[in-house]
């Protein structure tokens, strides 16, 4: 692997290009200094030059230290994630563009709220969400009203929820406009399929309502503007809507079991309810969209309405990525029979995986082409799902995850900016956002628009900084991932030699064929049958692997995480595929359910890109199955000195 071309890119795990990082920093924080005292520099200075010779002064300073020097020694026990040797969650060392662009805001202080709090990082953040936008597949012309608008969150929970917002907005907003009933409008026939049009419809039909008020008489329009505010969801509330309409029910998300814990936030947050959030069964973690079809046609039959269908790529626990071609090929045939639903696409984990997609031109790279970089990647399935990304409805994607930023960056895109004044607080009488008024202009009032307030533009400056250092594309960003997912490949080779060398005390499985950088690893000593002896084993190899606070971080050789595999969510054919791999008994129910037993297993994060160092020819990956060789020798020689009883009491 060579991977010298990412040398500038990150401090480094021995902090290698701190010169560069420390010039960076002294060179811009110097900068702000002088722009303070350029800016109005006849005033006298407000804090006297011998200020810092009081006693009162140097007490504080000295209080000060204290307390830093106390941080600074506490954060030693911080989780080392810039380190080749972690491999556990989401996270890895932060790209140095990023952390010299927030250290270089950071002093100014910028609030993206809105353009009045922050003249230069707003337009840096919406510029951001239209890089992210490009790198998805979405329309970047700004010139065009259905132009891509995306926004920074504080991750990708709470872009989720804006995704919810968005859908629900568009879902409701038709159901208003025909109770407040606009006379010489084209409008849905009943509520029924005013609730049930497309994002796309709806977005049409508020363009048309647009130009409507547009031919109307002052007076008209604002009374037809105030009809409609009384009848939208967002003013009536969910309880009053339904019980103002009847006919109609909340409508369900369906969301693979895959699916993040945010969405059942989400739906509870919002008020739709728990019980609103229908899991899509999986095969091989991934959506199977067949199943889907069935709770769909159910859903039609039932007359119940749905709002949202998320697909994951790149999921929390295991990597896999639904096949998102399929899923709107799902919503295409749904809209075709009157039951429109938004696709949202949490690519939280996967998102810049895009980029190894992504051409320098914007345009989408042959299959071939991204194949030949990789022994494996991309399925062809996998390749699909990133050809279809572009015609998803909207995207959650997070920077602080494969984006190597500083935590407090996920982003929310949505492919049809239009949609999008649904969400405004404070919907201007004055005039209609559609017309003739800038991108940019409209978005520089944040605020109005995001589920948070206040906010870092410091942030924003630094997701920005690091996309224009580089560019969304296989050739500048898409290095990381390339290396990341190279790592992944590397690590099931190695897999592989350590099953063999370990064959007679250990069975070890891959469950899930990784899409992408995550590998998880199922391990059961030979002959156990018991799953909870398998846990405690797994759980034993985990407190090895993980951060201890009572346990010096040099004792720690690497760091893992565990995940778990439910049987009952599993479904049977992957059940009993993973258990008859490990020689594990499944026992069903009389009902033939599957059991709520669940499996631990070892997880996998390789987006560290120095797990493999060709300069001084080390291997971490390497490095990690000695470590786990070593160890699971001691851990059974444990197991069998004691009897079998010790170790299945947790
Ligand atoms: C991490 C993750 C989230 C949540 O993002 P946060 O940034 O932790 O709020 C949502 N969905 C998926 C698929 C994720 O991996």
């Amino acid at each position: 692997m060579s991977n010298a071309s990412i040398y500038p890119y990150f401090l480094g795990p021995y902090g290698e290009n701190n010169d560069l990082l420390e010039k960076l920093v002294v060179e811009f924080l110097r900068d702000h200094v002088y722009w303070r005292r350029n800016l109005y520099p006849d005033d006298p200075p407000a804090i006297p030059t011998r200020a810092s010779d009081t006693p009162e002064f140097m007490e504080f300073e000295a209080r000060l230290r204290r307390e830093l020097h106390s941080l600074s020694a506490a954060l030693k026990r911080s989780v080392p994630f810039h380190s080749p040797r972690y491999l556990g969650h989401m996270v890895s060392d932060v790209l140095l563009p990023g952390l010299a662009a927030q250290f270089l805001t950071l002093p100014y202080n910028p609030n993206n709220v809105s353009v009045d709090a922050a003249p230069v990082t707003v337009d840096l953040e919406i510029k951001t969400g239209l890089q992210l936008a490009r790198m998805l597949g979405f329309s970047t012309d700004t010139t065009k009203a259905d132009c891509s608008f995306g926004h920074l969150t504080s991750g990708g929970t709470v872009a989720n929820y804006q995704a919810l917002r968005l859908a629900m907005a568009l879902k409701a907003f038709p159901v208003a406009l025909l109770a407040a009933n606009p006379p010489g409008l084209s409008l849905p026939e009943d509520d029924w399929q005013a609730y049930n049009l497309t994002p796309d419809q709806s977005i049409a039909l508020l363009s048309n309502w647009h130009h409507w008020l547009d031919q109307q008489s002052i007076a008209d329009k604002q009374h037809y503007m105030r009809r409609l505010h009384v009848e939208r969801i967002e003013t009536r509330g969910l309880c009053d809507f339904f019980t103002t309409h009847l006919d109609l029910v909340v409508p369900s998300v369906l969301a693979p079991i895959t699916a993040h814990y945010s969405w059942s936030k989400g739906v509870k947050l919002l008020g739709l309810g728990r019980q609103q959030l229908m899991p899509v069964p999986v095969r091989g973690m991934r959506m199977n969209c067949d199943a889907l079809h069935d709770i769909i046609e159910n859903h039609l039959k039932q007359q119940k309405p749905i709002l949202m269908a998320v697909g994951v790529l790149g999921s929390t626990e295991f990597g896999t990525i639904d096949p998102l071609h399929e899923l709107l090929r799902e919503r295409d045939w749904a809209a075709k029979h009157g039951i429109g639903f938004s696709v949202h696409v949490d690519a939280a984990w996967g998102g810049y995986l895009a980029t190894l997609f992504r051409q320098e031109d914007g345009g989408i790279r042959p299959r071939e082409e991204v194949c030949s970089e990789f022994s494996r990647f991309p399925d062809t399935e996998v390749y699909s799902a990133f050809e279809a990304l572009g015609h998803v409805d909207s995207v959650t994607v997070d920077p602080h995850k494969l984006g190597y930023i500083p935590y407090g960056a996920g982003a929310f895109i949505c492919r049809d900016q239009r949609g999008m004044e649904l969400l405004a607080e404070e919907a201007d009488y004055v005039f209609s956002v559609n017309k003739n008024d800038d991108y940019f202009k409209r978005y520089r009032q944040l605020g109005r628009y995001i589920p948070e307030g206040s906010k870092s533009g410091a942030i924003a400056a630094a997701v920005y900084v690091t996309h224009s250092v580089m560019p969304l594309d296989h050739r500048h960003f898409g290095k990381l991932p390339r290396e990341s997912i190279l790592a992944a490949e590397v690590f099931q080779q190695a897999i592989q030699d350590f099953s063999r060398r370990v064959s007679n005390r250990l069975i070890c499985y891959v469950p899930f064929e990784p899409d992408s950088n995550l590998v998880c690893l199922a391990l059961n000593p030979v002959g156990n049958r018991d799953i909870a002896t398998m846990n405690n084993f797994v759980r034993g190899l985990h407190d090895i692997l993980r951060c201890d606070p009572g346990v010096p971080l040099q004792r720690r050789e690497y760091f893992g995480s565990i995940t778990t595999l439910r049987p009952n969510t599993m479904g049977p054919e992957d059940s009993r595929r993973i258990y008859d791999a490990l020689g594990l008994d499944l026992i069903a129910d009389e009902r033939g359910n599957m059991p709520e037993d669940s499996l631990v297993i070892l997880r996998h994060t390789l987006m560290n890109p120095f797990m493999i160092d060709s300069e001084n020819d080390v291997s971490y990956i390497e490095g990690y199955f000695d470590f786990l060789e070593r160890n699971i020798d001691a851990l059974l020689d444990t197991n069998n000195s004691r009897p079998m009883t010790v170790l299945v009491t947790p």
